[in-house]
């Protein structure tokens, strides 16, 4: 069997879902499973709203408006008005009117997944009805009884035992009878609440499914022709790998390429799956193969962009050198906030993290390390990672940028620069 993720930008518009058809009636006959996102920048809007709704903001109702309006627009070019899907979706986007009419009390990432969530649940629905219109049967499976998570709200732990009963109990039979449509990027609590895998979860959500059922391989369709060694928004004459290891997959991943989800690729090297990623509108090339003994062939190195970092300096209040001691507390509260760090350095007075800016989870920490420790920080900033780099490389890569900290190892560098 095969497994398929499409992305938002798979899905953003109404051409989208005719290609995702057109995509998958070339593999008639095979089994398939596809994960899909939310449409377009749902998930982002989601997000949007979840804030207006906890904040008392004024703009609550027009968010929400517009993710409707946006989703309406799309089904209306694809399905004539008496057709259930309209219905199918007021019903989905009537869970977060059901929220929103109570004021905000739960935890913050409880409310954000129980709405966030719905961009996969409404988007799967179109896609499914969208296939079945036009002749491919297909079933509608909702994940959150398959892929069972702990409730660690924003960024689940899955429990694989559990999930992968499951997950073998009833899948192998739909997929005898069609093509199984279901979310990426959300799970289940034992308790039936909603949780998301963290943000573009989808292809881990791929990678799950792949993994429990034993896939012949996994497909990401993807908006880029396939793996490149830098972001094409942002660095001009990127070149496709068409082969790359798990092993420099995963470092990619690590470093925060976010051309596949970091958790995607080790469930997929332990059930030697390899993953494809290639471009949505040209299905007939090859993309990238991620496989065990993929060549790396580093023509040019590999540049990873990070942006909206910020730089995070902390010091003992009574100046004293930062010690193991000081390291285990500082640690264990960058672990309670689920804030994650993407680089650090340590000298005699003061341990600094480059972090990704997520408000809510910064504040609190800032609040909590503020008990113990001083803390100063630094915003707007990028973090580069150089991966098989050269001097040259490194030189274009620098020239005019003020460089706030470094660090080199053999195959890699780290720059936290303003640019
Ligand atoms: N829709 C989710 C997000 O945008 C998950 C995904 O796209 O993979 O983060
Ligand atoms: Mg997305």
């Amino acid at each position: 069997m095969l497994v398929f993720k499409f992305g938002g930008a798979s899905v953003k518009d109404a051409n989208g879902l005719v290609n995702l058809a057109n995509v998958v009636k070339r593999y008639e006959g095979s089994q398939l499973l596809i994960v899909v996102s939310a449409m377009g920048k749902t998930t982002n809007a989601l997000e949007k709203l979840t804030k207006a709704y906890v904040n008392h903001e004024d703009d609550r109702d027009v968010i929400f408006e517009d993710i409707k309006k946006y989703h309406y627009a799309i089904i209306e070019q694809l399905f004539e008005p008496s057709h259930s899907i309209f219905d199918e979706v007021a019903n989905t986007f009537v869970e977060i009117d059901w929220i929103i009419e109570d004021e905000p009390q739960d935890d913050y990432n409880f409310i954000y997944d129980q709405i966030v969530s719905i961009g996969e649940l409404v988007s799967t629905r179109i896609v499914n009805a969208y296939l079945n219109k036009t002749g491919v049967k297909s079933h509608w499976l909702d994940v959150r009884g398959y892929i069972h998570t702990d409730n660690t709200y924003r960024e689940g732990v899955v429990q694989w035992d559990k999930t992968s009963t499951s997950i073998n109990q009833d899948i192998p039979g739909f997929l005898q009878k069609g093509i199984v449509v279901t979310q990426g990027f959300l799970g289940g609590t034992s308790e039936n609440f909603t949780t998301t895998l963290g943000r573009e979860g989808s292809d881990y959500t791929a990678s799950i499914f792949a993994s429990c059922l034993g896939a012949e391989s996994v497909t990401t369709w993807k908006d880029v022709p396939g793996i490149l060694n830098a972001d094409p928004k942002f660095f001009s004459d990127t070149i496709k790998f068409d082969e790359l290891s798990y092993t420099e997959a995963i470092e990619m991943t690590y470093y925060g390429a976010s051309v596949i989800h970091p958790k995607t690729i080790k469930p997929l090297q332990n059930a030697k799956i390899p993953l494809l990623v290639k471009p949505f509108s040209h299905p007939d090339a090859p993309g990238t193969i991620i496989k065990e003994d993929g060549v790396n062939l580093f023509v040019k190195p590999i540049i990873i962009l990070k942006q909206n970092q910020l730089l995070l300096s902390i010091s003992a209040k009574d100046y004293s050198f930062i010690s193991e001691n000081h390291l285990s507390e500082i640690f264990a509260l960058f672990a309670k906030n689920q804030v994650k760090i993407n680089m650090m350095q340590t000298s005699a007075l003061s341990f600094t993290v480059c972090l990704d800016l997520y408000e809510e989870r910064f504040k609190k920490l800032l609040h909590e390390l503020g008990q113990n420790f001083k803390a100063k920080y630094n915003e707007n900033l990028s973090l580069i990672t150089l991966r098989h780099y050269s001097s040259a490389s490194l030189k274009e890569l620098t020239d005019g940028k003020t460089i706030l900290l470094e660090q080199i190892s053999r195959n890699t560098v780290q720059l936290v620069v303003k640019m």
